[in-house]
């Protein structure tokens, strides 16, 4: 068994880790605390054919797998976190365009997704349906050859910016429930924003609720088969970037406490050559490597075809809480300064933090990842 990157994989990683150091660390601090969208970096991830890099080669992607896509977000996080999360869902929208749209709706979506001029947010949760989707009051009902959605949406992130919303809706009655819940593609436009929040992190790209009264949406924006739309996600593959994005922030946080701490003096040595911060900076180091290796191990098996339901729970637990692990202790060690903007750890926390409640939180994943082991063991 070995454990390195091939050489394609190597020299995707080091390019978007240079674009990272160029182009949206410069800026991080800035775009965070004045909750500025970042487009230009959007644009230049768009130029170098990253924003559809899962997508498949005919419709203007990349055709890469899910290692590759793990790799990019990582780099991505490690300069801002909301830089990653966006492209994350965006691919996640796409992924289920590519996986269970008709063909008319891969042609019409794909290559504007790839490029990144038509960009999706996803609209699952709600303020009563959050860790429990099936929850959802949004319904769909059929009138003719459309479809008429009323609701709301909470959380959908970038919506801002966006111009599709991959909507889910109640198609059916409780009793079909999980299968009474379709996804639509509606556009941003035919919502209402009702309320843009003021988060802890993840400022420059904003999370609103938005409703929706009476809005027409025809049968051709209708993604999948009627009523399969929520058990369809049971099988997509690009939410490893939840755990990426984790893994990201963990190594930041990391390389910015390696720096500092080789850096200040107390005491007349460097804080690094005390054996308590030695120590730290090892775990800190640890939480980076065993994150990395499950989030890898769970994107190589659904690249390679096989279930990945254990493994991906596992990422997302454990990655997730690197991050805020290795954000928490990085702000330790770099003192009173660590807690000014004057240095990117206090960022790092706040962005860290919501990774263990968005993706679904953590809670909920252990309770996937239970079942999977007693159902191995009981195999
Ligand atoms: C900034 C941000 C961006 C987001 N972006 C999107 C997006 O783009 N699209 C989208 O659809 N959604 C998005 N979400 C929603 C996110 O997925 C939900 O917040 C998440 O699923 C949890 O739902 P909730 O917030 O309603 O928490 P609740 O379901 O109310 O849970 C609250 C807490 O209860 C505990 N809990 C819940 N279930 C269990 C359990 N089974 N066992 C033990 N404890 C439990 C956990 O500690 C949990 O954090 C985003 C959320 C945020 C904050």
């Amino acid at each position: 068994m070995r454990f390195d990157l091939t050489e394609d994989q190597r020299a995707l990683r080091d390019a978007v880790r240079e674009f990272t150091e160029t182009e949206i660390e410069p800026q991080a601090r800035d775009l965070d605390r004045e909750e500025e969208y970042p487009s230009d970096v959007f644009d230049e991830l768009s130029e170098r054919r990253l924003t559809g890099v899962t997508l498949p080669e005919e419709y203007g992607g990349r055709g890469e797998g899910l290692v590759e896509l793990a790799l990019m977000i990582e780099e991505l996080s490690v300069g801002l976190m909301s830089v990653a999360s966006t492209i994350g869902l965006h691919l996640g929208v796409a992924e289920v365009v590519e996986r269970f749209g008709t063909g008319r709706q891969r042609e019409e979506f794909l290559p504007e997704m790839a490029s990144f001029d038509t960009v999706g947010a996803l609209g699952l949760s709600e303020a009563d349906a959050g860790s429990n989707k099936l929850e959802m009051e949004t319904t769909a009902e059929r009138d003719g050859d459309e479809w008429v959605l009323d609701g709301h949406k909470q959380w959908v992130t970038n919506f801002l910016d966006a111009d599709y919303v991959l909507t889910y809706a109640k198609t059916g009655p409780e009793e079909d429930a999980p299968h009474n819940i379709s996804a639509f593609l509606v556009p941003t436009a035919d919502f209402e924003v009702e309320t843009v929040w003021e988060t802890l992190g993840a400022n420059s790209v904003k999370s609103p609720r938005v409703t929706l009264s009476n809005v027409r949406v025809p049968d051709a924006r209708l993604v999948g088969e009627e009523g399969e739309g929520y058990v369809q996600r049971g099988d997509l593959q690009t939410g490893v970037n939840v755990p990426a994005r984790g893994v990201g922030i963990a190594r930041a946080a990391l390389e910015d406490t390696v720096a500092y701490t080789s850096s200040r003096e107390q005491y007349d040595q460097h804080i690094s050559d005390f054996q308590g911060v030695r120590w730290e900076v090892g775990e800190m180091a640890e939480r980076v490597d065993t994150a990395r290796l499950l989030t890898l191990r769970a994107a190589d098996r659904a690249d390679r075809g096989y279930d990945g339901t254990r493994e991906f729970s596992m990422a997302k637990i454990s990655a997730t809480q690197a991050a805020v692990d290795n954000a928490n202790e990085a702000m330790q060690l770099h003192g009173g300064i660590g807690y000014t903007t004057e240095h990117d750890v206090e960022r790092y926390l706040r962005d860290a933090k919501l990774l263990t409640v968005a993706g679904g939180p953590n809670e909920g994943h252990k309770n996937t990842l239970a079942e999977a082991v007693f159902e191995q063991h009981d195999d």
